[in-house]
């Protein structure tokens, strides 16, 4: 089985279109790390989209407030405006679509692999440093946990002797369109990086396909119309900053 491995689409439906595009034949299955909406401008559409699909979605943060059941206090302002405007336009079958949405953990019948939006400790954690990825990866006997929420494409991996090593985008050491072999017995963290807003300095969506049966993983970008997306935005009056970022992926 091939899964597209995607997260924080972040209702930003040209992006979400373009990798559905870019992988098509290349999967069988979809799963998704959580932040569906929040940022973009086409809540409902992505919700459809997804359906559509048949993915297998996990809430984020940005889902729960969405959909009233946290509060966005903790958000910065421009996240927070974002949510607000997102409550208004969601219909009441979309907001019950992100109501329904599971917390992560959430484990394949198999038990090789499982998605979380932050971490395995805490949904609304940031795993960013090898000292987080460490504890998570000796929490767990699960081979592969795919996670969100950091917008940051990038591999952790744990071996039978308790040697922690990281790639990530930011600092180059993660290659793309590479299939990258996941070794039997070493534990992993893997986050696809971000669909909806990239923050890794590469405007590009960023999504991942795991084969099941070969054990691999390949992180790839497409490209897509980031313009055409910030206009809605503009349309929509949300945040000018959160349309910038868009371009500059950051
Ligand atoms: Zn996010």
């Amino acid at each position: 089985m091939r899964y597209l491995v995607i997260s924080d689409v972040h209702a930003n439906l040209e992006a979400l279109e373009s990798v559905l595009k870019a992988a098509q034949g290349a999967f069988d299955r979809v799963l998704c790390c959580g932040d569906v909406v929040g940022y973009g401008a086409n809540p409902n559409e992505v919700i459809d989209q997804l359906a559509a699909v048949q993915a297998t979605v996990i809430r984020g943060n940005h889902d729960k407030a969405a959909c009233g059941l946290d509060d966005a206090d903790l958000f910065n302002d421009s996240a927070r405006k974002a949510v607000l405007w997102t409550r208004g336009v969601l219909s009441a079958e979309h907001r019950a679509f992100l109501l329904n949405l599971p917390q992560g953990p959430r484990t394949s019948a198999n038990r090789q692999f499982q998605l979380v939006h932050g971490s395995l400790l805490d949904e609304d954690e940031y795993l960013y440093d090898r000292g987080d990825a460490y504890d998570n990866l000796m929490s767990t006997s699960i081979p592969v946990t795919f996670f969100g929420h950091i917008h940051l494409p990038c591999l952790f991996s744990l071996n039978r002797r308790g040697k922690l090593s990281s790639q990530f985008s930011l600092e180059e050491t993660l290659r793309y369109s590479l299939w990258i072999s996941l070794e039997p017995g070493n534990r992993y963290l893997i986050n696809p990086g971000s669909v909806g807003q990239p923050r890794d300095g590469d405007p590009r969506a960023a999504y991942a396909i795991f084969d099941s049966v070969t054990g691999a993983v390949m992180f790839e970008r497409a490209e897509y119309d980031v313009i055409g997306a910030q206009e809605k935005m503009r349309k929509a009056k949300l945040p000018e900053f959160l349309i910038q970022r868009l371009a500059f992926g950051e």
